[in-house]
């Protein structure tokens, strides 16, 4: 299997701590390529993560290379890679910020800066279901169809992209967001974006119909 998948990914995991998106134990971290997940390990913290303890699995859970057992939350990753074509990979963290808005059921459902708009669009928060549960992942599957950033009630976040690169940058961007929300609300309150100046923005941007939507 690709050696180069499994840096990208341990890279990620150091940078998620570093960044504190991410403490150690949580979390979890994968990419589909050519028809398998490689996926990061159960129990092991993520800064301290080796290549080499990355797992690749089938759909079906799987080992196919790797030593230890595939994250617990492995369901959550399977049914998104088998919902949506254009996801290739995914960060599931928990970041404090955006964590604290997902344990006060705080949906991010106005555009109100450029970048995030761009890059989140609507953020929804899913009730809370217990960690690795069946449950938990229909939800997220279900969710994730008009979604590409997503905030776990009383747990943490998850995002996706085309590329890992992509699934940090949501995960980054959502955790700065949740600040400046926070910033905004101590000064009286976040403003929109007004719309035709959004749909203006969207087009500069060239985003697909139907793949933000606002
Ligand atoms: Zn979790």
């Amino acid at each position: 299997m690709k050696r180069k998948i499994k840096e990208e990914i341990v890279s990620v995991g150091k940078r998620l701590y570093e960044r504190r998106l991410n403490g150690g134990y949580g979390g979890n971290i994968s990419v589909l390529d050519e028809g398998v997940i490689y996926i990061t390990p159960s129990g092991v913290p993520k800064d301290e993560l080796d290549y080499s303890e990355i797992i690749v699995m089938d759909f079906k859970g799987n080992v196919i290379e790797g030593q230890g057992k595939p994250s617990s939350e492995m369901l959550f990753h399977i049914l998104l890679y088998k919902e949506r074509a254009d996801i290739k990979a995914i960060i599931h963290a928990h970041p404090p910020l955006a964590t604290g808005f997902a344990i006060a059921r705080h949906p991010i459902t106005e555009a109100v800066h450029e970048e995030a708009a761009v890059l989140l669009g609507k953020v929804p928060v899913l009730p809370y279901e217990v960690t690795s549960s069946k449950e938990l992942a229909k939800n997220v599957s279900e969710a994730f169809k008009n979604a590409n950033a997503v905030l776990l009630a009383n747990h943490g976040v998850i995002t996706v992209g085309e590329t890992l690169e992509k699934a940090f940058r949501r995960m980054e961007e959502l955790e700065n967001l949740c600040e400046m929300l926070l910033v905004a609300d101590a000064l009286g309150g976040a403003k929109k974006i007004p719309l035709k100046k959004l749909l203006k923005l969207f087009e500069l941007m060239r985003v697909r119909e139907g793949k933000i939507k606002i």
